[in-house]
């Protein structure tokens, strides 16, 4: 097909925030900019009962967009709005607004702009990204309280199908307009990990974000394409342009209900070697999602996302309901629970702040440290695996001492369980991940001492190659196929194989569908994956020789620079799988 080029002066460029093709009018969103007024109250008690209720009023808007959300994305990803409610109810907030009200006698509106514009001054001057876009989030409470107080309604009904252009969206707004049937959403502003983008692809609505000038560029009515996979906006489209994205939307339609086809079917080579294909969860509320992919159980569950990011570590019966509630939805399945992962990018409790915390005290470091958190986890897991569909896997493995350490607490749990003549399974598996060169050098003998081994490619890469896997200045050195971390891979499959272990893989690379035909080469047992790409994988691999992809394997591995691997693979691909490669990712 005949390549866009992007460099058309109707085209907006900005970032892929959840997938997917439209092509409809644009609706401008402009949302009425909240004039905040200062002076003097006479009445502060009138004063004080009008904040009352305009907390009130958006307590009730938000339980609305909470029960919307609730239904159409599960109760975890609703959370946001549930969060949002509570900083509503958050009496040290409100007793403050209250007492300054009452003490400077000014207008509510105005000291609720400065109270609440504090806390966001604290989250924007944070390093992590994430609090800063929380901050957004904290905007939507303070223009809701502030636009109720004012007594003016929220105008967020469309009535047609339309692409809603705005500035900057609220996840709130992405609730309500959903309710319309909405195409898309473009948006000057906004990031990746925004909730409104997150909230976009739970509901499964294409979005682009942060173009910089959508809503000066856009009219009211103007016909847009928008491109959710690659981040494009098209204004005014010619007829060229249209039927390049007719063209896709259909075989997209198409696609999707072939993919729909393979939900029931086995990953197996046309010459009959079977992958298991599982799935990587970090919300529980994405096992449906897992299982209608057609997942074979869950490979990787992110213990440490589970709970809500941990702003500090569930109790043994909280995390007993939710790992005992997996493993039955799941069940006959298995559901691999990865011990909590703390540290590097993710919460780290005590306050601790390191120099180089992707070197520092992360997953199974902390965890020993701490055996009675470590001990509270594995209790839980071990009451959950009545079962016997449970594993547990232990993330940042770097020493044959650190799984040593380890069995003697399972012991110790087991012991302690059987004292209290409480179920569980007395043989549950034990597995790690493979994520640092030290354990990938020692994977025989970890397989001797283990079960299984789960390659993390996610931060092997960034060790392997000493490359930063969060920092966009070196990711073009971030590297999947650099000969040695292929030849890294091969040795910790055969090693494991050798030590007999189950390998598999569950780091991104193995959701990439150009790293597949490799991977089975190489001899995986098992990969998981992101549910959304379950279905692309299994179309890869049903549709792939395990003798061809040996050969490819055999020799990628002899090859010594990055271009020669990705030009055989590719020449593999056109050779051998062009009808799977597709256009829309
Ligand atoms: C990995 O490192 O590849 C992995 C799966 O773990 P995480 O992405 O949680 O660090
Ligand atoms: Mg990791």
């Amino acid at each position: 097909m005949k390549k866009l080029n992007v460099a058309d002066s109707n085209i907006l460029n900005g970032i892929a925030a959840a997938p997917g093709i439209a092509i409809a009018h644009a609706y401008l969103y402009e949302k009425e900019k909240l004039e905040i007024k200062d002076g003097a109250v006479t009445d502060t008690k009138e004063a004080v009962e009008n904040l009352k209720e305009a907390i009130e009023r958006s307590k009730y808007e938000l339980r609305k967009v909470f029960t919307i959300a609730t239904e159409k994305m599960g109760k975890n990803r609703a959370a946001i709005f549930e969060a949002q409610l509570m900083i509503l109810d958050d009496p040290v907030l409100i007793e403050q607004i209250i007492r300054r009200i009452e003490t400077e006698k000014r207008l509510p509106e105005f000291i609720v702009n400065d109270e609440i514009t504090r806390y966001q001054e604290l989250m924007n001057a944070s390093d992590e990204l994430y609090m800063k876009e929380r901050s957004q989030d904290i905007e939507d409470i303070k223009n809701r309280i502030i636009r109720n107080l004012q007594k003016k309604r929220l105008q967020s009904k469309i009535t047609s199908q339309v692409i809603v252009v705005t500035s900057s969206l609220t996840p709130a707004d992405t609730i309500l307009f959903s309710k319309s049937n909405v195409k898309g959403y473009i948006t000057d502003f906004g990031g990746l990990t925004s909730h409104a983008a997150i909230v976009s692809r739970s509901l499964k609505i294409p979005a682009v974000v942060g173009t910089h000038d959508a809503t000066s560029r856009i009219e009211n009515g103007d016909l847009v394409i928008m491109d959710g996979f690659h981040g494009i906006v098209i204004l005014k489209p010619d007829e060229t342009q249209l039927s390049f994205y007719r063209n896709k939307i259909e075989k997209l339609t198409q696609f999707d209900k072939e993919l729909a086809e393979l939900k029931d079917k086995p990953a197996v080579t046309l010459d009959g070697k079977e992958i298991v294909i599982r799935g990587n969860i970090d919300i529980t509320d994405e096992v449906d999602f897992l299982v209608q992919n057609g997942a074979k159980g869950i490979g990787l569950l992110r213990t440490e996302q589970v709970f809500g990011g941990l702003d500090t570590f569930p109790g043994e019966d909280e995390q007993f309901v939710a790992y005992h509630e997996l493993a039955e939805k799941i069940y006959p399945e298995y559901v691999i629970i990865r011990a909590f992962d703390v540290g590097g990018d993710k919460f780290l409790p005590h306050d601790v702040k390191e120099p180089n915390p992707f070197l520092g005290w992360r997953g199974i470091r902390f965890l020993l440290d701490n055996p009675e958190i470590f001990k509270t986890q594995i209790r839980a897991i071990l009451r959950a695996s009545i079962h016997k569909n449970i594993k547990l896997m232990l993330p940042m493995v770097v020493s044959l001492e650190e799984v040593k350490r380890s069995k003697a607490l399972l012991k110790e749990c087991k012991d302690e369980l059987r004292k209290e003549k409480i179920k569980f399974d007395q043989h549950l598996n034990l597995g790690i991940m493979i994520e640092v060169p030290s354990a990938a050098v020692l994977a025989k003998e970890f397989a001797n001492e283990v079960d299984f081994l789960s390659i993390g490619t996610n931060d092997l890469i960034q060790f392997l190659l000493a490359v930063d896997r969060g920092n966009e200045i070196v990711s073009m050195l971030y590297q999947e196929f650099h000969p040695a971390v292929i030849r890294t891979i091969n040795q910790i499959i055969k090693n494991g194989q050798r030590g007999h272990a189950f390998v598999s893989m569950c780091g991104e690379m193995a959701g990439d569908t150009i790293a597949i035909p490799l991977l089975v080469g190489m001899g995986l047992d098992s990969l998981s994956v992101s549910p959304s790409s379950i279905p692309y994988i299994k179309r890869i691999i049903r549709n792939l020789h395990f003798s061809k992809a040996q050969e490819l394997a055999g020799e990628c591995l002899g090859m010594s620079s990055l271009q020669e691997v990705t030009e055989r693979i590719e020449k593999f691909f056109s050779e051998n799988l062009i009808q799977q490669t597709n256009n829309f990712m």
